[in-house]
């Protein structure tokens, strides 16, 4: 029996303006099995959360179009799934945690009537049956079940987070999208977060996408890493194969001049220039004009995703001449 549990294939996603069109997203692919966790690394309008979105299914649309790829989930296309079944899947199979918990809470609602209409729009529960499973998940997140009469605006920030872990994990989905979720937390409250999102993902066997920008959550939370950069993945692999034998100029660029796992990385090391702006994107290697090994060829070449060792890919010139290899 395969293990895979989402394979996404090219997926491409434009934003239709009135002063052109956004490539946000252009042609990325990767593979997440059962239980494993995938981070998503880049730097802001790298196409990280439009990523996140497009396998939600809810890239906003207009101005948002998927223009082409696929996203099979468990062997099925969710990009030709009906609306119908695209809302019983998300939260019950596919969860996502925002940035910000205060988004994703209904400032009307008490946390405890929050949780418990997730469980009882997936599970089929009755209200009091659904009420008691949502104060089993508050507990688990280490909030006290006296707490479900409380509304959000009565809790911290970390602790609205962990309400809102409740919420993503009440139904047991197998996959969880993680979009910085603690970037809106200050540092201590942030790692207790993380800590608590490592075991539950132990505990329930949640396979998980983990987008972030700061590789100390990298290095505790994931077992491959994918580089994003102008709506590509220039580099993926398993957490060592990155760390240790980083390849493409902008990996490097990102992790310093000597990445290692054995190494406390926090932050993203500035790279001088900026992102290009997804509706004029550069001809050839999109990298190019902030690129230190820029050769004339990377002005007119887009490089292929290539396969330097096994499971570990680079989208770079420098390494298609090393191994006269072509797409993935
Ligand atoms: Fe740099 Fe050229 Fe490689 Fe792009 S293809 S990352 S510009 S060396």
């Amino acid at each position: 029996m395969s293990n895979k549990l989402l394979s996404v294939r090219d997926l491409t996603i434009h934003y239709i303006t009135d002063d052109g069109v956004v490539k946000a997203v252009n042609g990325v692919s990767f593979d997440i099995d059962k239980g494993e966790t995938l981070g998503l690394v880049g730097e802001t309008g790298a196409g990280k959360t439009t990523t996140a979105l497009g396998l939600m299914s809810l890239v906003p649309d207009p101005p948002g179009k998927v223009v082409g790829g696929e996203i099979l989930f468990n062997g099925k296309n969710m990009l030709k799934a009906s609306k119908h079944e695209l809302r019983a899947f998300r939260g019950k199979e596919m969860s996502m945690i925002f940035q910000d918990p205060m988004t994703a809470l209904n400032p009307i609602l008490t946390v405890g009537e929050q949780i418990a209409e997730v469980i009882q729009l997936h599970d089929k529960l009755s209200k009091a049956e659904a009420y008691k499973k949502a104060a089993e998940m508050l507990r688990l997140v280490g909030i006290p079940d006296e707490r479900m009469t409380e509304y959000p605006h009565q809790f911290s920030g970390g602790m609205k987070q962990r309400v809102v872990i409740a919420i993503a994990l009440a139904c047991n989905p197998q996959f969880l999208i993680a979009d910085e979720p603690t970037t809106a937390l200050d540092v201590t409250i942030q790692a207790q977060v993380l800590d608590l999102m490592a075991g539950l993902r132990k505990k329930f066997g949640t396979a998980m996408l983990m987008i972030t920008h700061d590789l100390g959550v990298v290095t505790e939370i994931c077992d491959k890493v994918a580089i994003m950069y102008a709506g590509q993945i220039v580099e993926s692999g398993d957490l060592e194969s990155i760390y240790e034998r980083t390849c493409h100029p902008y990996t490097k660029g990102l992790f310093g001049s000597l990445p290692s796992l054995s190494k406390k990385i926090h932050r993203l090391s500035p790279i001088p220039g900026l992102m290009p702006d997804p509706s004029n994107l550069p001809t050839g290697c999109p990298f190019h004009p902030r690129c230190p090994n820029a050769m004339e060829a990377c002005k007119s070449r887009a490089p292929v995703n290539t396969e330097i060792e096994p499971g570990h890919f680079v989208r770079c010139l420098l390494y298609e001449s090393k191994t006269g290899e072509g797409e993935k």
